[in-house]
């Protein structure tokens, strides 16, 4: 996956720092497998039934780091939830490439 540096706009190939400014990398990586952790944890809640808690590890996926998967694990968990207007948006968005609008 390509990471492009909050700082000088560079992009980089997975690494710890920036190749051109040094930017430190590292908390960005943890969001990211934070975010990951939490998208497994809401599909494993998804196969226990639990589909609130699905949805609220979804939710915060997303705002750790916004992913198409997110957001289709989180439109899921709404649907699941009978939210419909918030999964059909939320679908929208990773349809339309858009997924920076709000959730
Ligand atoms: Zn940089």
């Amino acid at each position: 996956m390509t990471l492009i540096c909050p700082t000088c706009r560079a992009k980089n190939a997975d690494a710890r720092q920036c190749r051109r400014c040094g930017t430190d990398f590292t908390l960005i990586m943890k969001a990211r497998t934070d975010a990951e952790r939490l998208i497994y944890l809401a599909a494993s809640s998804c196969r226990d039934h639990d589909y609130e808690n699905m949805m609220q590890l979804a939710e915060n996926a997303v705002r750790l780091w916004r992913t198409p998967a997110a957001l289709h694990m989180t439109a899921c968990a709404a649907l699941l939830n009978h939210k419909y207007d918030a999964a059909l948006s939320l679908w929208q968005q990773v349809s339309n490439n858009c997924p920076r609008k709000a959730v």
